[in-house]
């Protein structure tokens, strides 16, 4: 098995195995983690992939980013304990729309949205790496709704791991909060902030980057930023495409873009041999990402509230992972830009990276009424109900008119019962939450509100964490 170590997207985090990578979220020079070359998967491996479960195309796609300390026996084990709370058999469904368009349904798991299927994998790997480790792990985390859900159930009661969730306080669907603070495990922290998402998440990335904090606690970070959230997401991009004929067809696949961590994992895949068409980087009015890919000027706007939450970034943490490789992994030549970045608030992307990121990615704006008139559509022609976001990838995904024989894959990244108001005013349906959650609105809720401000945050979680 050979070595697989992780560098940092700024040049000077040095290079760390697998477990010590997914321990520290970020490394010490402020960058991002990536693996130090892109494993690659022949035609014949990917092949090899045609007719395999779930569990199994997870254990061959992962192995391939996991060093010699967890060993296939261990890892299969671990996969299968991850999946195991999912209540689709087939685990990521994919269903068909109508001659083109395909439906990759990630909401089957514990908390109804995508991040499950990699949070409930990240819940199983810290736990095992913090067996024959001392003390505990403090993680610390923003989330725009669905991230905080799913790291919460995938960590609650866990050994040897304690969890700080940061939301932005009223901007969180009912039924994201609740399934954020009914759960009651003393391992779990819920914090609501005055401010936004991207508020949240600066905090957290300033507390996981600040030496004192680090000397303190051990600390660790389950957003997108954590590479092993991305490895489990190449997963279904693999699991999807051979089950429609990959590697001998091409596929495209439309992917509703927050962090830019989901549709990352697909260029990721594509890099490592999967032979994706497109993909189809589908934004709400939060279009920093599109603005970058189309304009070349990368640069926050405010964050305007909409129906897509999990959308409402105006930083994208992973478009720092695209960059470094465009920038063929020039880690100062990052660093400089990303400092740069901080000071300015902008950033120009090369022309020469953005016109070849531009043969891989196709990216789309996709307002309200588009995305309810999509709901409607697939609820009325399809029968199928769609959750907002999910919505907004099926309309970037019927936008695109180039090369028609090629099937398009819009990954459906929340249930729909998780957004019911949206979802009845546009179709007229009102989707049913699943058994699990049957009772939610009953349940207790537990959260302490703090000011959008880091060193409260922090104080808070160091009076916490020892307790
Ligand atoms: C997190 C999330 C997204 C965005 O995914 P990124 O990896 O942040 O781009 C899209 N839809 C839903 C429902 C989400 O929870």
């Amino acid at each position: 098995m050979p070595e697989m170590n992780y560098v940092s997207t700024r040049g000077e985090g040095g290079s760390l195995p697998f477990a010590d990578a997914m321990m520290a979220g970020l490394a010490t020079d402020g960058g991002l983690f990536v693996p130090d070359r892109w494993p690659s998967m022949t035609a014949d491996d990917i092949a090899g992939l045609a007719g395999l479960s779930y569990v199994d195309t997870a254990t061959a796609v992962c192995r391939r980013f996991i060093g010699p300390d967890i060993d296939d026996h261990a890892l299969r084990r671990l996969v299968t304990a991850a999946y195991a709370g999912f209540d689709h058999p087939a685990v990521v469904p994919l269903v068909q729309l109508d001659d083109r368009h395909f439906l990759l349904e990630l909401f089957h798991g514990p908390t109804l949205a995508f991040k499950d299927v990699a949070l409930q994998l990240l819940g199983q790997l810290f736990e095992r790496s913090m067996r024959g480790r001392d003390g505990r792990l403090t993680i610390v985390g923003a989330t725009s709704g669905d991230t905080g859900a799913a790291a919460i159930h995938a960590l609650a009661g866990r050994e040897g791991v304690d969890l700080f969730m940061l939301h932005p306080r009223g901007r969180v669907s009912e039924v994201q909060r609740r399934q954020m603070t009914s759960a009651m495990a003393p391992n779990i922290h819920n914090i609501a902030i005055e401010g936004t998402f991207d508020d949240a998440q600066a905090i957290v990335k300033q507390i996981l980057r600040d030496p004192a904090a680090a000397a303190r606690l051990r600390l660790g970070a389950v957003n997108s930023i954590n590479w092993a959230r991305l490895m489990a997401q190449i997963v279904y991009y693999f699991h999807a495409a051979v089950r429609l004929g990959a590697p001998g067809r091409k596929i495209a696949f439309s992917v509703p873009t927050g962090n830019f961590g989901d549709v990352f994992a697909g260029y990721v895949a594509a890099r490592m041999g999967l032979p994706i068409d497109r993909l189809i980087v589908a934004t709400n009015a939060n279009d920093i990402v599109h603005r970058g890919l189309t304009t070349g000027r990368y640069a926050p706007d405010t964050v305007v509230p909409t129906d897509t939450p999990a959308m409402d970034i105006q930083v994208s943490s992973n478009f720092e992972r695209l960059l470094f490789d465009l920038s063929k992994r020039d880690g100062r030549r990052i660093a400089a830009m990303m400092a740069d970045f901080e000071t300015r608030r902008s950033l120009w992307i090369p022309e020469e990276w953005r016109a070849w990121a531009a043969q891989r990615f196709t990216s789309f704006r996709i307002e309200a009424e588009e995305m309810r008139d999509t709901m409607q559509w697939a609820a009325h022609h399809c029968g199928q109900l769609l959750d907002p976001h999910s919505a907004v990838g099926l309309a970037a995904a019927r936008r695109l008119r180039h090369r028609p024989e090629v099937p398009i894959i819009t990954l459906a990244t929340a249930h729909p019962a998780k957004f019911p108001e949206i979802v009845e005013q546009a179709t007229g349906i009102a989707p049913q939450l699943p058994a699990r959650w049957a009772d939610l609105l009953d349940r207790e809720e537990r959260f302490d509100v703090l000011p959008n401000d880091s060193a409260a945050i922090w104080s808070f979680i160091c009076d916490r964490a020892n307790a």
